[in-house]
């Protein structure tokens, strides 16, 4: 066994507090890896405050990892002691069913294991990325390209992924006009990829508060969603808009701005459910979609399409001990744009 530090949190409105939690020794396929960062995403928090179902505390969330392999099992081909890697918000699935085949293990007809909050094929509940080790089979682990900081790293293998998904399968690029709504987390990294694909982009956010970030991510356009004029103004603009709000919003009012065959891709996951007007899709053969993380063989390729394009996340690096109120400003909007937990202060 291989004993860990971790952040662990004990019930949906408890505190983070310091943890012990202990990591399978190596099996053949398993790379060791040493946790320089993990960021937090709103999941961590839906999951942690228990918004999404029971979860089994204590909980140590964290699914955007990124580090160093410190060992090897014996017949691991793809990393070895030294790499940069990183581990998104999947550790394992069947490998078996037609979605893995495909590359798209996130659909996993078993269900994919999630990096915290599941269950490993050993039966044991698996644990995040708040921690300074974890234990990956080598299939599920990324390569982290050289130019690409570790701390700005970690937010790609979440919200990095979550938005080049969608981005690539609703084939954004050049004469597409595409809509983020919110601009945190996942909506700056949207914004970023969009722009690097040639689309041209729109953020739709609460407030005009960050419109110079907006604009300098690569937006084209910026607008008030609070703005009753934003709606009448935009209405049938849009071939592809992606929501990455993580509460309920008006889906009628976003799908009137979707021009004819446009779609509305859901990546935010709010716990209570969203209504939808029928009419608001078949008037003009709309489409509203939902879109969860991605494969890995197109992590790896987001991974690669950040480096060459220069994008990395917005981050502000936090201490282990600031957990508790970084959550706090995540939930209020106040991040900019993703909290990065330096793993050492553990
Ligand atoms: P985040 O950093 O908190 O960003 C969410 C943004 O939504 C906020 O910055 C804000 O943007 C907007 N917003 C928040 N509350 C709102 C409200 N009540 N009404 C309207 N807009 C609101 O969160 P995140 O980490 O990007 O995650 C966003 C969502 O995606 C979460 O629900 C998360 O669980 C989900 N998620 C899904 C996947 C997937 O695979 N589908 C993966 C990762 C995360 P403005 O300030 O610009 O208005
Ligand atoms: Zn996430």
């Amino acid at each position: 066994m291989i004993i860990a530090k971790a952040r662990a949190v004990d019930g949906p409105d408890k505190a983070f507090r310091s943890a012990e939690i202990t990591r399978r020794d190596l099996d053949s396929h398993d790379v060791l890896i040493e946790i320089k960062y993990a960021g937090i995403c709103h999941s961590d928090i839906h999951t942690a405050h228990g918004e999404w179902g029971d979860v089994n505390y204590p909980l140590v969330p964290g699914h955007e990892i990124a580090g160093i392999v410190t060992d090897v099992g014996t017949e691991v081909t793809k990393y070895k002691i030294g790499d940069r890697v990183g581990v998104g918000c999947m550790v394992d699935s069947c490998g078996q069913c037609k979605n893995c085949r495909k590359g798209e293990e996130q659909y996993c007809l078993k269900g994919n294991v999630p990096t915290y909050a599941g269950v490993d094929k050993y039966g044991e509940p698996t644990q995040g990325g708040y921690s300074t080790h974890i234990v990956v089979t080598e299939d599920f682990v990324l390569r982290i390209p050289e130019s690409i900081e570790l701390d700005a790293a970690a937010p790609l293998l979440c919200a990095g992924i979550t938005t080049y998904s969608p981005l690539n399968h609703w084939e954004a690029g050049p004469g597409k006009k595409v809509a983020v709504v919110g601009m945190g987390g996942l909506g700056h990294m949207a914004v970023k990829i969009a722009h690097a694909m040639d689309a041209e982009v729109t953020v739709l956010s609460r407030t005009l508060n960050k419109k110079d970030d907006g604009l300098q991510f690569g937006a084209n356009d910026y607008y008030s969603t609070r703005d009753p004029e934003t709606f009448d103004k935009l209405s049938g603009t849009f071939d592809l808009i992606i929501n990455t709000v993580s509460a309920k919003i008006d889906l009628d009012a976003y799908l009137s701005l979707l021009n004819l065959g446009g779609s509305l891709v859901n990546v935010g996951a709010p716990a209570e459910p969203l209504e939808v007007n029928v009419f608001s899709l078949i008037g003009h053969r709309r489409s509203f979609a939902g879109s969860m993380i991605g494969g890995i063989r197109e992590t790896q390729e987001m991974l690669n399409f950040c480096a060459e394009h220069s994008i990395t996340p917005k981050i502000e690096v936090i201490s282990a001990d600031e957990i508790d109120e970084a959550y706090e400003r995540v939930i209020a909007s106040d991040v900019k744009y993703r909290f990065v937990i330096d793993v050492s202060t553990m």
